[in-house]
């Protein structure tokens, strides 16, 4: 990477179905200096999050869409290059929104300073702490909140979220089934996390294969997928059952209205409960997520997998592998060398 140059993408149209290359404008600009109460921080890693398609669109949402010419909107880690600021040194290492660039000026606003431990990659402050892990913990916790030995079905299984959910659910004491879309996928959360079951919605009936894995009934569904694996689930829910909202990744690319879901009566004969949830409404919370996941993770209780793609050349390319189900594990860009400390 050439350290004068601040290379970037801004969003130059709003995407119809899936994103395309096109749909961004790769600009070289000056590196930007930082003025008194600023710090100038180089990206290392950028995190490619499903969120990305409502962002670049523009339909309400709990956040302002990105604007055409600016800047891309991304979760970053980066290291800190100047510092103007009393809070920061060079040589910090912070995790933010600064964006698809290489270089970002900073006045400090909604920067983590992250810890140095040479034990743990960074990359585990996108694929397991960050907004990752707590999306799992508090989505499943406060509004699934599940009871050991009830069953708990979770879709995108394998993705960044889906497959901590997972793991959470076991440590809880549930018997847990996720549903994926490959293979590999199944045998991953079955074998590696320890998932009860796992069903493939490419090649199986998800219904027929719920009811076999679910012999009791399902009283908890994470949902990452909405569509028809909701509908299928929604059919075998019990009385009381929560359904957790946490995406509707089938139906981010769609460009028609889609039929809701067909079995949305069940919530009301089985007295269920479906609840969306943002997990910027827990950021106050997030060290107590961050407590029991660091815990779970140097028991050997949890894991996580990450799938780093090099380049920021490459990020408009790499973003539709969550949407085709190709990466395995969270999604992440590195954009240049990480320091050694
Ligand atoms: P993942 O790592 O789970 O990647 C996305 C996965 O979704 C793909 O790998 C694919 O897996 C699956 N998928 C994609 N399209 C479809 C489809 N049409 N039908 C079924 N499965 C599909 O991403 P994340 O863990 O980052 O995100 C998971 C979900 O959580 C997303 O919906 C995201 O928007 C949501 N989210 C919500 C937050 C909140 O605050 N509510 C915060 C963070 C994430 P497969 O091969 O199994 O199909």
């Amino acid at each position: 990477m050439d350290s004068k140059v601040n290379r970037q993408w801004r969003l130059a149209t709003r995407p119809v179905g899936f994103i395309n290359e096109s749909d961004f404008e790769w600009r070289e600009e000056t590196v930007p200096t930082p003025g008194e109460g600023e710090i100038l921080v180089r990206n290392i890693f950028l995190s490619l999050d499903p969120a990305i398609r409502g962002w670049v669109s523009e339909v309400k949402s709990y956040i302002p869409p990105v604007a055409i010419g600016e800047v891309m909107r991304g979760i970053t880690i980066g290291v800190v290059e100047q510092s103007h600021h009393a809070d920061f040194q060079a040589g910090d290492i912070v995790l933010g929104i600064l964006g698809w660039q290489d270089y970002a000026v900073s006045n400090g606003a909604g920067l983590t300073r992250l810890p140095k431990d040479p034990s743990l990659p960074l990359t585990v402050h996108l694929g397991l702490f960050g907004i990752i892990g707590p999306t799992a913990y508090f989505g499943l916790l406060d509004v699934g909140k599940p009871k050991a030995g009830e069953t708990l079905v979770v879709s995108a299984a394998a993705g960044a979220v889906g497959s901590l959910v997972g793991q959470i659910g076991k440590i809880k004491g549930c018997r847990v089934v996720g549903i994926v879309g490959t293979d590999e996928k199944c045998n991953w959360i079955k074998e590696t996390l320890g998932f009860d079951a796992a069903i493939n919605y490419r090649d199986e009936s998800v219904r027929k294969h719920l009811r076999k894995h679910c012999p009791d009934g399902i009283d908890v569904f994470f949902d990452n997928v909405g569509g028809e694996i909701l509908d299928a689930v929604l059919g075998l829910i019990n009385v009381r059952a929560r359904i957790v909202i946490c995406g509707m990744i089938s139906l981010y690319n769609i460009t028609e209205p889609v039929p809701g879901p067909y079995n949305f009566s069940s919530i009301l004969t089985q007295r269920a409960r479906a609840e969306g949830f943002i997990i910027l409404d827990y950021m106050n919370r997030f060290q107590e997520a961050y407590e029991d996941l660091g815990r779970w993770l140097a028991e050997g209780k949890i894991q996580y997998r990450v799938d780093v793609v090099d380049g920021l050349e490459n990020a408009p390319g790499a973003i539709n592998k969550l949407f085709e189900g190709t990466n395995k594990g969270k999604l992440i860009v590195k954009v240049s060398e990480e320091p050694s400390f």
